[in-house]
């Protein structure tokens, strides 16, 4: 080149970023088998390109240059084994190259080399799920050429970027009249059927029919000829009716817009038409992102405002906990120069985000019950982060409510779960509630003792042990009429469960006892509020239980790793007097055999509630007083 102005920096030789160099190498060797993908990539790129011209140039129309309708040309020489795509939309200067060309921007970066296993199936698979981008050029190609212009700057302000993939790349500033980038690819020899027409326009096609830009390819014969055709319909995908959109091209858009090369998991696609005026695509993606708990990971539609994107990640039309869902909003009402601020305040924007809340929910409603395994999946990937909907939405407990999944005592596997109209249809006789219990594990929710009664008489329980679990099941009462019971708290009232027996049984139970419930409450002091007779219990020797508004273990660990340690409320301890141990007990003298035995009840029920007791090393001893006795030799 040598009409480079001589002010220009000179070409350089610059190192890829260490995870760049990682990824490339991993790529090249895992999607070799999916080569035809980095089309996908470039195209999309193009396209973005062209987005983001035509927003800036609502601002600054000179931006436009003259140079005509915003498209994406694709070229190819069979000769020389190249292919070429072109678009004329926002374009890079040189730092931009160096920046985006040499560097992952994107967010959970660090996360996804973490997940990487070194077995190739697997990461080929993570790698796809990533999202490839520019550098799935270099599968096909062993020498990749970027020319750009930036939109608004001068000839003179091209750059030539360069790379073979070997770790560097070279940057040179170079004249460049067009504006926008072409990326040249020499393709590898296995490769070079890429540069064949006929098959390149079948892939192209595929890859670009949804798109809004006239995807241009030489006329078919004439390969010298300069006479170019759209290949693609050119039309927003979503602008078209439904009945007339493929199942592939809604795919292919999804993997357009997500960077995600795994298919979605369902969509739904709405025209809203009179006072307010919207078009709405939607999408659940069949696996959760790597930052689905990252705080400041992207979230949001793909915003624009009549065909014309306005931005990514317009967090502001969904709820958080439906941050999984992916898509594209299409307004005809909002201002074209709308900007994040105004989103936060325009009450237009707050009746979509309604909308398009119900709509999620009805599809995920659809797909539960149309397709439970999908759902099974959704749930798998997303349901920890739907459950939040039920404390964030109120508005919306009752769509949200049948969509929850729990393990149970009726249900065997970890995978194997029951939704709230599932539990309802199995109630036995009698049954008035809906019974819970909450602890550390599913293994240890099924092993507690709080259950073991409701058990013996084939009550089923939800099984719960996720963390936001307690914080969850605090904020609702009642689903369809019945009310929630968490079976640890409260005087478990079994009402029309318990049958005559039960209640004769517990009256002379009572009358039998009371005298020993006496003992028991003087031997502990005020560590309890009451010593009772329990309800809950089969086998268990006792269990402590708190009041119906108390918190629990789970609420105050969460609480307490924030630096909020809260008094609590004592708790009552309930003795099984069907229990070997406590019939023991209740033949001992009182005395300090006694207290020592009520002590060690009292300290287990604390064990089995809390996983841990006040203090191990006073228990310990006083267990080991109890063996050395029992196990002293007979006289
Ligand atoms: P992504 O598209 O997910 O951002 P890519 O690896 O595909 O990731 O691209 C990286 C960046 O390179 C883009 O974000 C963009 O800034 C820049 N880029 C790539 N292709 C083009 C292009 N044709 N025109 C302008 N910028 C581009
Ligand atoms: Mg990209």
């Amino acid at each position: 080149m040598s009409d480079v102005d001589t002010a220009a920096p000179a070409a350089e030789t610059r190192g890829f970023q260490a995870e760049v160099r990682e990824l490339l190498k991993l790529m090249i060797h895992s999607l070799y088998s999916h080569r035809e993908i980095f089309l996908r990539e470039l195209i999309s790129n193009a396209s973005d390109a062209n987005d983001k011209l035509r927003f800036l140039a609502l601002a600054t129309p000179s931006l436009n240059e003259d140079s005509g309708e915003l498209s994406i040309r694709i070229d190819h020489d069979a000769a020389a084994g190249t292919l070429t795509v072109t678009d004329n939309g926002i374009g890079m200067n040189r730092e931009e190259a160096v920046s985006h060309l040499g560097t992952i921007a994107k967010s959970g970066t660090a996360e996804f080399f973490g997940r990487l296993s070194g077995d190739q199936q697997k990461d080929s698979q993570l790698i796809g799920q990533f999202g490839v981008g520019f550098y799935s050029a270099f599968i096909v190609a062993d020498r990749v050429e970027v020319l750009s212009r930036k939109a608004g700057e001068p000839a003179s302000q091209g750059v030539h970027w360069e790379s073979r993939a070997e770790g560097d790349f070279t940057v040179a500033t170079v004249e460049r009249a067009e504006r926008g980038t072409s990326v040249v690819l020499h393709l590898k020899e296995a490769a070079k059927e890429f540069a064949d027409g006929w098959k390149l326009r079948a892939l192209v096609r595929r890859y670009s029919d949804h798109l809004a830009f006239p995807v241009l390819m030489r006329k078919e014969g004439g390969e010298a000829s300069l006479d170019y055709e759209a290949v693609n319909q050119a039309k927003a995908l979503w602008t078209r009716p439904r009945s007339e959109v493929k199942d592939d091209e809604y795919t292919e858009f999804y993997k357009h817009i997500t960077h995600d090369g795994t298919a979605p998991l369902a969509w739904s696609h709405n025209k809203v038409e009179g006072k307010r005026e919207y078009t709405s695509l939607l999408y659940i993606p069949s696996h959760a992102p790597f930052d689905l708990w990252q705080r400041d990971a992207a979230r949001g539609l793909k915003l624009h405002v009549r065909r014309v994107f306005i931005m990514d990640d317009a967090e502001q039309f969904l709820p958080l906990y439906l941050r999984f869902v992916k898509g594209v909003l299409d307004s005809a009402d909002l201002p074209l120069n709308v900007s994040r601020e105004l989103l936060q305040q325009d009450a237009e924007v707050e009746a979509i985000r309604s909308a398009l809340t119900k709509r999620v929910l009805e599809l995920l409603g659809r797909v539960a019950k149309d397709e439970p395994e999908k759902f099974a999946t959704l749930w798998k990937e997303f349901g920890q982060v739907l459950k939040e909907g039920v404390a964030e939405d109120p508005s919306n407990r009752e769509k949200l409510l049948p969509l929850l999944r729990f393990n149970s005592t009726h249900e065997t596997g970890e995978e194997d779960k029951t939704s709230l109209p599932d539990y309802l249809a199995r109630m036995v006789t009698g049954q008035q509630k809906i019974f819970y219990v909450i602890a550390e594990s599913r293994a240890a929710a099924r092993a507690s003792p709080y259950i073991e009664k409701l058990r013996a008489r084939n009550v089923e329980v939800l099984l719960l042990a996720d963390r936001v679990d307690e914080w969850i099941m605090g904020q609702v009462t009642e689903f369809d009429g019945k009310r929630f019971q968490d079976v640890s708290k409260g005087d478990l009232e079994l009402g029309e469960l318990a049958d005559a027996t039960d209640k004769a049984q517990e009256e002379a139970a009572l009358k039998e006892h009371k005298g020993l419930l006496k003992r028991v409450k003087d031997a502990l002091g005020d560590v309890v509020t009451e010593v009772r007779i329990s309800r809950r219990l089969t086998e268990s020797s006792a269990v402590l239980v708190r009041e119906e508004h108390d918190m629990g273990a789970q609420l105050r660990r969460m609480m307490a790793a924030t630096g909020q340690e809260l008094p609590r409320g004592k708790p009552v301890l309930e003795i099984n007097v069907g229990h070997p141990l406590i019939k023991r007990l209740d033949g001992v003298v009182a005395g300090e055999e006694f207290n020592e035995l009520a002590q060690v009840i009292f300290d287990q029920a604390q064990l089995s509630e809390e996983g841990q007791v006040a203090n191990p090393g006073e228990y310990l001893r006083r267990l080991n007083r109890l063996l050395v006795r029992l196990t002293a030799p007979a006289p």
